[in-house]
């Protein structure tokens, strides 16, 4: 696993494991999220990301490992003496009471920070999520993503330490999901709340976070920024689940210059080969462009999508399949497929 220092951490998993019966539902995760930071959990379905903010949150207890929020120890704690606010998919809003009602329910057991007056601290919370003026409608009256500001109003409400995110945006529109997420950002940002986000869409957690956690089978395949998560993917999985790289098994043809062989072909490469026989490379679709390359593949078009503003063409190669994301579309049905030596990244075995 490939995990970044990072200093004055706000939240701490420390050798968590987690079970329900016989399944491991988390193994041996660690994570060390700083304070302020954005932190996101991304995975597929069941990879354990709800049972890891579940395990922050104190509903679930780990068999091994210790949680840490602020450097205390709260492993043992309930979750109701965690500060945690928590924000989950379906709204969870209570439809018989007003919005004001909704945000005021978060101070139902926790006093305003700075001993603020409640119904100001509730007015204050409407504002910050764009909804002033809104108290007095009732949930059903509200759209989704009205509804999602609101139940980040009421885990805001009592000033926590710490914001936990479950998949916030899952159940919206994807124009209204993008909008909501800057919106999310932008506030957390300016509350400067440690935040820990669930989302099992990669170009979500790429857009919103300062480093991401990729999630795969309950254990932690690599962390990093969405930048090094993106380009320098740790394992075969993150390489495939972040984005849609193309990923070939290659044998080391030389070490200097270093090359490999895919199918017979020579790949040029710019990175140093690691000590070991056979390798896992990647090219993402935007870095294979139609015509001549370091490395040229002659293929066959199978499938062209138009996106606005690129095309997505799904070629044929050697029996691969090759995905191309480009600026024209292809002319005919055979193809050459250009990628430049330094567009090819070498897939690490995960230990790095
Ligand atoms: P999704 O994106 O589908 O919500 P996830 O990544 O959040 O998935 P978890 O909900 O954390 O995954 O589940 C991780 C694993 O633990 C899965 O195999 C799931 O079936 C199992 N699991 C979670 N909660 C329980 C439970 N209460 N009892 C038994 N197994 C559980």
């Amino acid at each position: 696993m490939a995990e970044e220092g990072a200093a004055e951490p706000g939240v701490e998993l420390d050798g968590v494991a987690v079970r329900f019966g016989d399944v491991t539902a988390l193994s041996d995760v660690d994570l060390s999220i700083a304070d302020g930071e954005f932190f996101t959990l991304v995975g597929p379905s069941g990879c354990g990301k709800t049972t890891t903010l579940r395990t922050l949150a104190g509903f679930e207890m780990p068999s091994t490992g210790t949680v840490r929020i602020d450097g205390a120890d709260v492993t043992d704690q309930s979750p109701e003496d965690r500060d945690c606010g928590i924000v989950f998919q379906n709204y969870a809003l209570f439809p018989h009471m007003t919005v004001r009602e909704n945000v005021a329910y978060g101070l139902r057991y926790r006093s305003p920070p700075g001993g603020a007056d409640p119904d100001e601290r509730v007015t204050a919370m409407l504002e910050l999520v764009d909804m002033g003026g809104m108290g007095d409608r009732t949930p059903e009256s509200l759209s989704g993503g009205q509804k999602q500001r609101i139940a980040l109003a009421r885990a805001l409400a009592p000033g926590p330490d710490v914001l936990l995110l479950d998949e916030p945006l899952s159940a919206l529109d994807a124009r209204l999901r993008e909008r909501l997420r800057v919106s999310i950002r932008e506030i957390q940002r300016e509350l400067d709340i440690t935040t820990v986000y669930v989302t099992h869409d990669q170009e979500e957690a790429l857009a919103i976070s300062d480093r991401i956690a990729v999630v795969n089978h309950g254990h932690v395949e690599q962390v990093g920024t969405p930048q090094a998560v993106y380009h320098n993917p740790a394992t075969r999985f993150v390489a495939e689940f972040m984005g849609e790289n193309n990923v070939f098994d290659a044998t080391i043809e030389r070490r200097d210059p270093p090359r490999v062989t895919v199918e017979g072909t020579t790949i040029p490469l710019e990175e140093s080969l690691p000590n070991q026989q056979g390798v896992t490379v990647c090219v993402r679709p935007e870095d294979v462009t139609l015509g001549d390359g370091d490395v040229t593949l002659s293929a066959s078009v199978e499938h062209v999508e138009f996106l606005g503003d690129a095309y997505r063409v799904h070629c044929e190669w050697n029996g691969h399949a090759v995905l191309a994301k480009t600026g024209t579309a292809p002319t005919g049905d055979a193809v050459s497929l250009g990628i430049d030596a330094a567009d090819v990244t070498v897939v690490g075995d995960g230990k790095s």
